[in-house]
Parts: structure tokens; C-alpha cells; sequence
């Protein structure tokens, strides 16, 4: 079975490398050629089109910023759908809306060809150790004859139901993901301002009922280095932000945390973070309060 990937970004690169690792023909594509080239060396086949990879692989992951995106790789011109013939499965790894998905899904079926969304879980990190969550949407036949290959990139791999459920849990996690990551920065400048030292909260909350998946995953290793290479970008968290708020205002339901929090990564854009990591949103209340978390004092 051939594979294809378009979309070698922070999470794309990695795991198109383990699918390279693992012995499988890979046929790749990104609009940015720098991107390409390190897999060329781990013997990626380099396509100058999304429509090339639709035609030479029988599966073909994407790894997309967003819905415009997707939308105009698989089925605009050149796209995916222009190359693929009926049989082959485009797996969706990006977080998209499942609209999106939807409308994509019935075009690739009217060419016989599966579509899968099937959001990942986990950063960069479990994208390069193949320790993914992946939450998958579409039907099941389709999901049971790709699993042997989503194994390779994910360790919790689950059919969730329907065309589009992936992108639904995908938009609940990060909606959660989101607002945690509003209050850590928050807290912890708070705290800083109280005279605590990063370490000190780091240690006594990251044992305590304060603990969270953001703290564990953002200030050792982003705030409390001042380093804010995504990792997960800004604008990407915002983005996912927005896919909950549009879900919401469709479902007519307020989201006040959500829409807090959005707001705290619109103030992050603003100052020109959007394309560092997204616990860069601290830098707000840091520069806000005058005082930096990874102060050593
Ligand atoms: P990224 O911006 O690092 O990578 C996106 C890649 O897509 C880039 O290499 C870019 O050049 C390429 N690209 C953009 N337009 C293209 C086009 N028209 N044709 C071909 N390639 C194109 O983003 P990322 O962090 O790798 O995230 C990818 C997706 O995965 C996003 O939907 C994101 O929300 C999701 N996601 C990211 C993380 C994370 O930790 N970074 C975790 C889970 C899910």
C-alpha cells in the first residue's frame, strides 16, 4: 500500500517520517520547499501537486493549518480529488470544522474514494514517538482497513462515530485545552507577583488539584526557558477556538470560558505572537504585570 502526505509542518514532518521509518512508499507535498527535504533524505518521493500524491498513493494523509486549506488541497484545482481513482481513503489529520469534512467526505464518495477525519491528539512530541490520540470519524469499514497504518502514528486510536465525529471530539479537547492554558497563564503571573519562583508552583501544583495537562506540557519546557518555537502555534489554539465558537453559535449555546480565553490568544495576535507556541499567550499578563515567571527569584 503507497502512501502519500501533504502538510509537513510541526506535525506533519514527524509523522510522515515514521510512516517513512516504517518501511512504507511515501509520496509527499508542501507548499514549503524546505519542508520536503528532509524527508526526500529518509526517501520520501517529492510531488510537485496534491493532485500528483492522489494519484501515486492509495492513502493519503493531510496535516493542514485549517478548513480553507483543506478544502483547496483535496478539491480545488489540482487538488487531491483531481488525482485519486475509486479505492483509496484521504485520512484527515488536520482540526478542521466537520462541515468542512462532510462537504469534502460526499465529493471524494461521488469518486469512490473514502474520506476519513481523523484529528490527532498529543503535540509534536506524541506525533514523533507515535504515541497519538487519534479520534476518528467515518465508517467503520473504512476505519478497520487503515488502522494497521494509523498504528504506526498513534498508540489511542478510536472510531468515534460518523463523518465529522473526529473533528467533534478534536473541537471539545481543544476548546478544554484552550481555557486551561488561559487560566496557567493567569495563575501563574499571579503567583509570581505573590513572590513565588515558576519551580515552587511547578512542583506544588503540579501535585496538587491544580495539576494540569498545560502545566506539564508548557512551563518547564516553553515559559520557564522563554523559548516559544511551536509547539502548538497561537494561531492555530485561536483557530480552534473559533471552530467551538461556531459549533456553539450554531447549536445557539453561550461559551463564556471559551470566548474568555479567545480572546487572551486575539490580544496575543495582536502583539504579533501568533506564530509562536501558545503558552506565549503569558507574555500578556507578563508584560501587563511587569514581572517575568521565569524570574529566579
Ligand atoms: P504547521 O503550520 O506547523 O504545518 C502546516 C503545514 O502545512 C506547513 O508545512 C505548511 O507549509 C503546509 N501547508 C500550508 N498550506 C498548504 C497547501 N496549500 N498545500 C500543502 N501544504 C500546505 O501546523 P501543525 O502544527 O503541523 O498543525 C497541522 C494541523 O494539526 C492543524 O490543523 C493543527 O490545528 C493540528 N494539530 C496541531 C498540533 C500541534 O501540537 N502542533 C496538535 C494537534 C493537532
Amino acid at each position: 500500500m503507497k502512501l502519500g502526505f501533504i502538510g509537513l509542518g510541526a506535525m506533519g514532518k514527524p509523522m510522515a517520517g515514521r510512516l517513512a521509518g516504517a518501511g512504507r512508499e511515501l509520496y509527499v507535498y508542501d507548499v514549503q520547499k524546505g519542508a520536503l527535504d528532509e524527508l526526500e533524505t529518509r526517501g520520501a518521493k517529492i510531488c510537485r501537486s496534491p493532485e500528483e500524491v492522489g494519484r501515486a498513493a492509495d492513502i493519503i494523509f493531510l496535516s493542514l493549518p485549517n478548513s480553507a486549506i483543506v478544502k483547496s488541497v483535496v478539491a480545488g484545482e489540482n487538488g487531491v480529488l483531481a488525482g485519486v481513482q475509486e479505492k483509496k481513503c484521504i485520512i484527515d489529520l488536520s482540526s478542521v470544522d466537520p462541515t468542512t469534512t462532510r462537504a469534502l467526505a460526499a465529493q471524494a464518495g461521488l469518486k469512490g474514494v473514502e474520506y476519513l477525519d481523523a484529528p490527532v491528539s498529543g503535540g509534536v512530541s506524541g506525533a514523533e514517538a507515535g504515541t497519538l490520540t487519534i479520534m476518528v470519524g467515518g465508517p467503520e469499514a473504512a476505519v478497520n482497513k487503515v488502522m494497521s497504518i494509523l498504528e504506526i502514528l498513534g498508540k489511542n486510536i478510536r472510531h468515534v462515530g460518523d463523518t465529522g465525529a473526529g473533528d467533534a471530539v478534536k473541537i471539545v479537547n481543544n476548546m478544554l485545552l484552550g481555557a486551561n492554558m488561559a487560566s496557567l497563564a493567569e495563575a501563574m503571573v499571579l503567583g509570581r507577583k505573590l513572590g513565588l519562583s515558576g519551580e515552587v508552583m511547578h512542583e506544588i501544583i503540579g501535585s496538587g488539584s491544580g495539576k494540569s495537562y498545560v502545566l506539564d506540557a508548557k512551563l518547564e519546557k516553553f515559559i520557564m526557558k522563554g523559548n516559544f518555537t511551536p509547539g502548538f502555534a497561537v494561531d492555530l489554539q485561536y483557530k480552534d477556538l473559533g471552530l467551538a465558537a461556531d459549533a456553539a453559535k450554531n447549536e445557539q449555546m453561550p461559551l463564556p470560558m471559551t470566548s474568555q480565553a479567545m480572546q487572551l490568544f486575539e490580544m496575543a495576535r495582536a502583539r504579533g505572537y501568533g506564530r509562536e507556541d501558545m503558552s506565549a499567550v503569558i507574555k500578556i499578563w507578563e508584560e501587563l504585570m511587569n514581572v517575568e515567571v521565569r524570574e529566579n527569584r
